[in-house]
């Protein structure tokens, strides 16, 4: 049988939230054996998201977790201030390592819910026996960010953004076989890590860079960027709440 991908998303209200899931359950819902694990940064499971994805026709998993009151980002600061998903994406390590069955032939993969997944992506991750990685568009200051590859192996990286980073890829840019997750118990995202270490925190503890393995015909190939949503503006409808005539919710 084909590995199951497990696709892990963190998501958090906002205006944009429904569009952003359903364009992506869209992308899901052409890729076989795959399961989405859905984490919101939320204090509960909301009805919209449960809702959303008990529609959606993908198989999935509903869990949450939210981010600490003291990293939770305040109105105002910018984006980049605090890492975003940490505690949602440590909650579905847990849940993958505590509640699947062991030996399980499966590979993760973590999908933020506004960034753009072309369909061949799945299928090259799909074959990862460790630690895959390919090229991320529109990321680090770049067109694109990728692994620079030799002779089959990750002998470098493309990139421009602090590249001491020891793991210099984006969250779009590697998937881990979830038995080497299991192998290694204690391997998850720092929530304290340094603005651009959050990937190395969970790589550092599973493989060398050496041991990545190229995808995407030797990381050649974009399959995803790093897209982002503009907020949109909401001016007239806070105006209209004002005066009580906003939408109705
Ligand atoms: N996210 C979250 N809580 C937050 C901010 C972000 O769960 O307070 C999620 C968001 O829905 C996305 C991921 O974390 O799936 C990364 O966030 P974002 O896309 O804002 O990060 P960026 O693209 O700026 O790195
Ligand atoms: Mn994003």
């Amino acid at each position: 049988p084909l590995p199951t991908i497990y696709v892990v998303t963190p998501t958090y209200a906002r205006p944009v939230q429904k569009a952003e899931l359903v364009r992506l359950s869209q992308t899901l819902l052409h890729v076989r054996a795959l399961h989405w694990v859905v984490v919101e940064d939320a204090p509960a499971p909301t009805a919209l998201v449960g809702g959303l994805l008990a529609a959606s026709g993908v198989p999935f998993t509903h869990l949450h977790a939210p981010t600490p009151p003291e990293i939770r980002r305040r109105p105002g600061d910018p984006p980049w201030l605090r890492p975003r998903g940490v505690e949602q994406r440590n909650r579905a390590l847990q849940w993958l390592r505590d509640m699947r069955p062991p030996g399980e032939a499966a590979v993760v993969y973590f999908a933020d819910d506004d960034n753009t997944y072309s369909l061949r992506l799945f299928e090259e991750m799909r074959s990862t026996r460790g630690v895959s990685v390919w090229p991320v568009g529109l990321v680090g200051g770049l067109r694109f960010e990728r692994p620079l590859v030799a002779g089959g192996r990750v002998v470098g990286f493309h990139t421009a953004w602090k590249p001491e980073r020891p793991f210099p890829l984006d969250m779009a840019g590697f998937a881990v076989a979830l038995p080497l997750l299991r192998a290694r118990p204690a391997a998850r995202f720092d929530p304290a890590a340094e603005r651009g270490y959050l990937e190395s925190s969970l790589l550092g503890g599973l493989v060398t860079p050496a041991q990545l393995e190229p995808k995407a015909d030797n990381c050649t190939q974009v399959l995803v960027w790093h897209t982002r949503t503009e907020k949109p503006k909401l001016r007239q409808e806070e105006q209209l709440q004002r005066q009580g005539r906003g939408s109705d919710p």
